[in-house]
């Protein structure tokens, strides 16, 4: 029996040329790699920013792949001291990708061992206590290091100015998002016609790992209704039943947004309010949910905090009070 897991990883991507859409990212990695392999060099560190489910740890693989290289992977909140971070680093084998996925989540004494792994492939350790302590460096095999997270300005200064290719991944197009579910329907082997397939990517949230996973609902509604083929109707019906609206907004963006309207009056409200309001982390709020509401442009960010715009209050179905700002 196949694990969700494992479906995750058969629908990843394995190379540049299957990885659909972000083509600006797309084509500057193979410039990159393709100089850094004729100079047989390892390839300068990659960031990659953006919200969740858009494709880092793909690409981050599909760099290891396309270099030729080994891969090896973790994740900021994972390393908790220096020596495991010095464990890793010093295990990898020339040219190697590290990739380390949330990277902005880095005990600070543990990013500080990274600064000269990364400028000078060198590791600082200190031997001994006291007056008698003293810094022995160790070289390390050239790599590169592939960080993620999911903005950029949540890196230190000094972290983020050491990664030579910063890649800023984009919310998907609906015709990307197509694409992206019709091949992974291929590879689960579900007949959708073109327009199942749209409906799908519509209410997908521009996120391709969100694609997928509606697709695999609407495969289950559509097994259990015994639809052997899944048509725009078919993928509406079970979109409907999973709470999913017709821009592809889940029950968490409408608690997001019918707070702004119906308790602060459309705002501005601070952040901070908001996710005591909905009970959830203040990163999960400006990470998961704003950045999509933003790109719809149905909230605005001021400086005195979030406001719902006028197609939010449309989407909403409600007027905004006399006095709403818009
Ligand atoms: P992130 O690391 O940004 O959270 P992932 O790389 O884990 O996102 O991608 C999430 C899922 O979405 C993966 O299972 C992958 O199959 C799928 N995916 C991401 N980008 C693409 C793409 N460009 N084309 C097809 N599938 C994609």
């Amino acid at each position: 029996m196949r694990k969700p897991e494992d479906i995750d990883a058969a629908l990843r991507p394995k190379s540049l040329t299957e990885f659909i859409g972000q083509q600006a990212a797309r084509e500057n990695l193979r410039v990159f790699i393709e100089a850094a392999k004729a100079r047989g060099d390892a390839l300068d560190h990659v960031l990659f920013f953006g919200p969740p489910g858009l494709g880092k740890t793909t690409l981050a693989q599909i760099v290891a792949k396309e270099m030729g290289v080994g891969f090896r992977s973790t994740s900021g909140p994972v390393i908790a001291k220096s020596g495991d971070l010095a464990a890793l680093l010093t295990n990898l084998e020339e040219g190697d990708v590290l990739f380390i996925d949330e990277i902005h989540r880095l005990n600070p004494v543990v990013e500080e061992i990274l600064y000269p792994a990364m400028e000078d492939r060198a590791l600082d350790i200190m031997i001994g206590e006291g007056p008698s302590a003293r810094s022995v460096r160790i070289d390390l095999p050239a790599f590169t290091l592939v960080g993620a997270t999911t903005r950029q300005g949540l890196l230190t200064t000094p972290l983020r100015d050491r990664f030579g290719i910063p890649v800023r991944l984009n919310f998907y197009t609906h015709d990307e998002l197509e694409l992206v579910v019709t091949r992974a329907a291929k590879l689960l082997d579900l007949e959708i016609a073109a327009d199942g397939a749209r409906e799908v990517a519509k209410r997908s949230r521009g996120t391709p790992r969100i694609a997928g996973r509606l697709l695999r609902r609407v495969r289950d509604f559509a097994n259990v209704a015994g639809e052997t083929i899944v048509t725009a109707k078919v993928a509406d019906a079970a979109l409907n039943r999973l709470e999913v609206d017709s821009l592809g907004l889940d029950a968490m963006d409408r608690r997001y947004l019918m707070m702004i309207a119906d308790i602060y009056r459309g705002g501005p409200v601070g952040v901070e309010a908001l996710a005591a309001g909905l009970s959830e982390p203040r990163d999960t709020i400006e990470d998961v949910v704003e950045p999509y509401l933003l790109q719809l442009g149905l909230i605005a960010r001021t400086a005195r905090g979030r406001q719902l715009n006028g197609p939010g209050w449309k989407h909403l179905g409600i007027t905004p009070p006399t006095g709403a700002q818009d």
